[in-house]
C-alpha cells in the first residue's frame, strides 16, 4: 500500500498532492477523449458493452425517472437510459471534463438522442443539484479517478431520492490467482503498447492500469458505501472480478 497523508493521494502508483490529482486526471481524459470509445472496445474486446448492459438491468429505471450518469464521459449508459426514461423522464450526463462531454454530446446527437438528455460539466465531489432529485445514479469507471471519492459518494447520496439507488461499476479484484496473473500481464504489458499504437499515448494508458490496481477491492468499497449511508449494499463480480457492480439504496 502506498503512503498517503491527509493532503496526498494516489495518481496511479505515484503519491501526489490532492489538488494536483484532479489536474493530472483531467489532462489524461483531455488527451484520450477522441480515441476513448475505440480504445474501450479494443482494450476490453468489446466486453465493456456487456458490463454496461448488466448495469442497466440492475438500475430499475422506468419511464418518467430522473437519472444521473455521473462521470458519464462519452455517454454509453446515458444512451440506454434515454430510451428507458422516455419523454417524461430525464437523463443528466455529468462529467468534469469538457472534452469527454463534447464527445458524448456529439455521439448521442448523431444517434438522434436529444430530447430527454442534458449535459452538465461538474465535479462529482460537489454536485450542483438540489437534494433528493434522482431515482438512479450510475458511475461507471469513474470513481477511481476522483480525488475525494468519499466526498463524491456523499454528494451522490444527497441528490438521490428516498428509495433511489446508486450503481457503481468499477474495476475490482480478480478472484482467481491464475486469471489475475494473465490479466496483469495483459494490462501492464499489452495495454500501454496498444495505447501507444492506437492513441499515441502510452502514459495515459499506464495510468489507467495503475489506477485500477490501487482502487479498493469489492468488500472495501462496499464498506465505504455503507459508511456514507447507503442501505442494502451488495455487489456482483463480472468477468471473474475484473469488474464489480456495487448497488446501494437511500432509505
Ligand atoms: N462512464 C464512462 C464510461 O463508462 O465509458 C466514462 C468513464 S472514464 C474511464 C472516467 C470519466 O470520469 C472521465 O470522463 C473523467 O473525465 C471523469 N471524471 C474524473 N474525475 C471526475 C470528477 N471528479 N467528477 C466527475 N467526473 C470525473
Amino acid at each position: 500500500m502506498l503512503n498517503k497523508s491527509k493532503n496526498t493521494t494516489h495518481f496511479g502508483y505515484q503519491t501526489v498532492n490532492k489538488e494536483e490529482k484532479t489536474n493530472l486526471v483531467s489532462n489524461i481524459f483531455h488527451s484520450v477523449a477522441s480515441k476513448y470509445d475505440l480504445m474501450n472496445d479494443i482494450m476490453s474486446l468489446g466486453i465493456h458493452r456487456i458490463w454496461k448492459r448488466v448495469t442497466i438491468q440492475h438500475s430499475g429505471v422506468r419511464p418518467g425517472h430522473y437519472v444521473l450518469d455521473l462521470a458519464g464521459g462519452t455517454g454509453d449508459l446515458t444512451a440506454h437510459f434515454s430510451h428507458l426514461v422516455g419523454e417524461n423522464g430525464l437523463v443528466i450526463l455529468t462529467d468534469i471534463n469538457q472534452s469527454m462531454l463534447q464527445e458524448g454530446r456529439r455521439k448521442l446527437r448523431n444517434k438522434g438522442i436529444l430530447a430527454n438528455v442534458r449535459y452538465v460539466q461538474a465535479n462529482a465531489e460537489t454536485l450542483p443539484f438540489p437534494d433528493k432529485v434522482f431515482d438512479c445514479i450510475t458511475i461507471a469507471f469513474g470513481l477511481r479517478n476522483i480525488t475525494e471519492s468519499h466526498q463524491a459518494l456523499s454528494s451522490m447520496f444527497r441528490v438521490l431520492k428516498i428509495g433511489g439507488r446508486l450503481l457503481v461499476l468499477e474495476f475490482s479484484k480478480i478472484e482467481s490467482a491464475l486469471f489475475n496473473k494473465i490479466y496483469n500481464a495483459y494490462s501492464f504489458q499489452v495495454l500501454p503498447c496498444l495505447g501507444e499504437l492506437i492513441a499515441q499515448d502510452p502514459h495515459s494508458y499506464r495510468y489507467l492500469v495503475e489506477s485500477i490496481d490501487v482502487h479498493p477491492d469489492q468488500e472495501t468499497l462496499k464498506r465505504i458505501m455503507i459508511d456514507v449511508g447507503f442501505s442494502e449494499t451488495t455487489y456482483i463480480n463480472l468477468t471473474g472480478g475484473v469488474v464489480a457492480l456495487h448497488r446501494g439504496f437511500k432509505f
